[in-house]
C-alpha cells in the first residue's frame, strides 16, 4: 500500500494515546481497498474543524486514504474489541466488524481527535458480515452526524463519505461507500462490559483510568473515581436524550455497543426524525417490540447505564457490593427531566426555571394534543415560533382537528407565561425549534440521486442541515410536510 506524503491529514505515531493501552484492546490491520473511489459527500466544517489544510478533502491523495486505499502519514489502523447487550440480550463479543481506528490528531484547537473509516473491511471482530457499508446507509450516517451538530446536539461528526462501484451484497446488490467518522472517542458502553464479562479486571481499570484522564478528570479528586465516572457518564448521556427527546429523534438501536462514553449520539442506522408526532413511534424495521420505540429511549438509556453501572462494579466496590454504583445511576432519575423541562421550556420559548405544576401542564398538555391528532412535530414547533413572532396563530391552530383543544391549550399558555411574568422569547423558540431535520423522504432523495452519482441534492440537503434555523427562500419544500410515500420507505437494521 502507497504511503501519503505529510500532507493534511497525518498521526504521530507518539500520540496515539488508544493504541498506548495495548494489544488486548484491538487488533492492528490494513484497510482493504474498494476499486475505483469516488467522492460523495464533504464536509467543508469538519475539515476546518480539524485543521485540515484548504483543499486537502479535494485531493486525490485524501480520496484514496479515506476509502482505505492509501495509508496516511503515521497511521496504525487498528479494529477495536467491545462486547453488548443488543435488544435487552447479553450478545458477547462484538466489535469493530466494519470500523477501522486510523488514528488520533490534533484538531484547530489542538484537541484530541480520533478518525475512523466504517466501511473499510473485514476485521477480527467481522463475524458474519462483510465489513462493508453501503451507500444509502452512508449517506444517512453523514447527513445525520452533520445535522445533529447543527441542532446542537452532541453527536460523532462526519468528514466525508467515498463511494465505489463495488457490489455489496444486502437485500438486493448495491454498492459499497466508507464514512469518514471523527469524535475525541470512539469508546463505548460496550467496551467496558466486554472487559468486565471475561473477568479481566486489570484491562478494565486500565481503560476506566484512560477515559477519566482524558475526558473526565474531576473524577480523578472523587472519593470514588469510578462511581464519579458512572454519574458523569450518565449525566452526558441524559442530557443527550433530552435533547433528543426535545427534537423528536429516534435513534433505532440503542444496544449498549452503540452507546457512546462520553454522551455522543453515534452509530446512525434506522434512526428517524419524527413526521407526525407518535409517542410510540418505531423507527427501526427490525424492532418487532418496540424496545427502542421513541417514548422508551429515556429508559432505555438508564437500562443501558445500569449495564455500564454493573461493569464497573468490581473497580467501585471490591467486594461487589452495588450501593454505590446504584447511587451513582440515581442522579439520571432527576438531571434527565430537568433537563427535558429545560429543552421544552426553550421550545415554547420560556426561560430555563425549575418545573412547575404549571409548567409540566403546559408541556404535556401541548404533547397530548400532538399526539392525539397526530401533528407535524417540526412543522408545529416552527409555526408556534412564528406564531409567537408574529401574533398571529391561525396557521398552528390549523393543523389541529380538535381546534378548540388547541384554543383551550393556547390559553392556558399564555395565562402561564403571564404569571412567570414572561413573554414567550420569539427570537429563543426560532433558535431552538429547527425549520429543517432529516426526515427519511428527504436522505431518500438525496440517496436515490446520489445512485447516478448525482450529489447535488446531497450537497444542498445537508448545506440547509448545517443551519436548520435559518430558512431558507426557495427552499419551502424541505421544510414543508412529507409526502405519503414517505410512511412507506422502510429502514431497518441492513446496512
Ligand atoms: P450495529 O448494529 O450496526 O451497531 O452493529 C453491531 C455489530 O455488528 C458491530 O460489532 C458491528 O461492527 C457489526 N457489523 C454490522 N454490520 C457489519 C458488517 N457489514 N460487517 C461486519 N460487521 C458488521
Ligand atoms: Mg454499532
Amino acid at each position: 500500500m502507497p504511503r501519503l506524503g505529510q500532507y493534511g491529514m497525518h498521526f504521530s505515531p507518539d500520540h496515539q494515546s488508544f493504541v498506548q493501552l495495548g494489544s488486548s484492546f484491538y487488533t492492528h490491520l490494513s484497510a482493504q481497498s474498494l476499486s475505483s473511489p469516488y467522492w460523495v459527500g464533504r464536509s467543508r466544517s469538519v475539515a476546518k474543524a480539524l485543521g485540515l489544510e484548504d483543499n486537502w478533502l479535494e485531493g486525490d491523495e485524501a480520496l484514496r486514504a479515506l476509502t482505505g486505499n492509501a495509508l496516511l502519514p503515521g497511521s496504525q489502523p487498528l479494529a477495536s474489541v467491545y462486547s453488548g447487550h443488543q435488544f435487552g440480550q447479553w450478545a458477547g463479543q462484538l466489535g469493530d466488524g466494519r470500523a477501522l481506528l486510523l488514528g488520533e490528531m490534533r484538531d484547530a484547537q489542538n484537541l484530541p481527535q480520533e478518525i475512523q473509516l466504517k466501511g473499510a473491511g473485514h476485521t477480527p471482530y467481522s463475524r458474519m458480515g462483510d465489513g462493508r457499508a453501503v451507500l444509502r446507509s452512508s449517506i444517512r450516517e453523514f447527513l445525520c452526524s452533520e445535522a445533529m451538530h447543527g441542532l446542537g446536539i452532541p453527536t460523532t461528526r462526519a468528514l466525508c463519505v467515498t463511494g465505489s462501484d463495488t457490489p455489496i451484497r444486502r437485500e438486493e446488490i448495491e454498492t459499497a461507500a466508507v464514512v469518514t467518522r471523527v469524535a475525541p472517542s470512539f469508546i463505548r458502553f460496550g467496551h467496558f462490559e466486554h472487559f468486565a464479562y471475561n473477568g479481566m479486571t486489570e484491562e478494565l481499570k486500565k481503560l476506566a483510568d484512560y477515559v477519566i484522564d482524558r475526558f473526565y478528570p474531576a473524577c480523578k479528586d472523587a472519593a470514588n473515581p469510578y462511581a464519579a465516572l458512572l454519574e458523569a457518564v450518565s449525566e452526558r448521556t441524559a442530557k443527550m436524550i433530552a435533547h433528543w427527546q426535545a427534537v423528536g429523534f429516534c435513534h433505532g438501536v440503542m444496544n449498549t455497543d452503540n452507546m457512546s462514553i462520553l454522551g455522543l449520539t453515534m452509530d446512525y442506522g434506522p434512526f428517524q426524525f419524527l413526521d407526525a408526532f407518535d409517542p410510540n413511534h418505531i423507527c427501526n424495521h427490525s424492532d418487532d417490540r418496540g424496545r427502542y420505540a421513541y417514548n422508551k429511549q429515556p429508559n432505555i438509556a438508564y437500562w443501558n447505564l445500569f449495564c455500564l453501572g454493573q461493569a464497573l462494579l468490581p473497580l467501585i466496590s471490591s467486594d461487589g457490593e452495588p450501593d454505590l454504583a446504584v447511587a451513582a445511576l440515581e442522579p439520571y432519575k432527576t438531571i434527565f427531566p430537568a433537563e427535558l423541562h429545560a429543552r421544552m421550556s426553550a421550545k415554547l420559548g420560556l426561560p430555563d426555571a425549575p418545573a412547575t405544576e404549571s409548567s409540566k401542564a403546559v408541556i404535556e398538555g401541548i404533547l397530548k394534543l400532538l399526539a392525539k391528532d397526530k401533528v407535524d412535530y417540526t412543522i408545529f414547533w416552527r409555526r408556534l415560533s412564528h406564531a409567537v413572532a408574529t401574533n398571529d396563530f391561525i396557521p398552528t391552530r390549523d393543523m389541529f382537528l380538535d381546534r378548540e383543544a388547541f384554543d383551550a391549550w393556547s390559553l392556558s399558555f399564555h395565562e402561564h407565561s403571564a404569571q412567570i411574568p414572561c413573554r414567550p422569547d420569539a427570537d429563543l423558540m426560532l433558535k431552538t425549534n429547527p425549520a429543517y431535520v432529516l426526515r427519511n423522504h428527504l436522505g431518500e432523495q438525496a440517496i436515490r440521486a446520489a445512485k447516478t452519482k448525482d450529489f447535488t441534492e446531497l450537497e444542498r440537503l445537508q448545506e440547509l442541515l448545517e443551519s436548520p434555523f435559518t430558512e431558507v427562500t426557495g427552499m419551502e419544500a424541505y421544510a414543508t410536510f412529507p409526502p405519503d410515500w414517505a410512511s412507506t420507505i422502510e429502514i431497518s437494521c441492513s446496512s
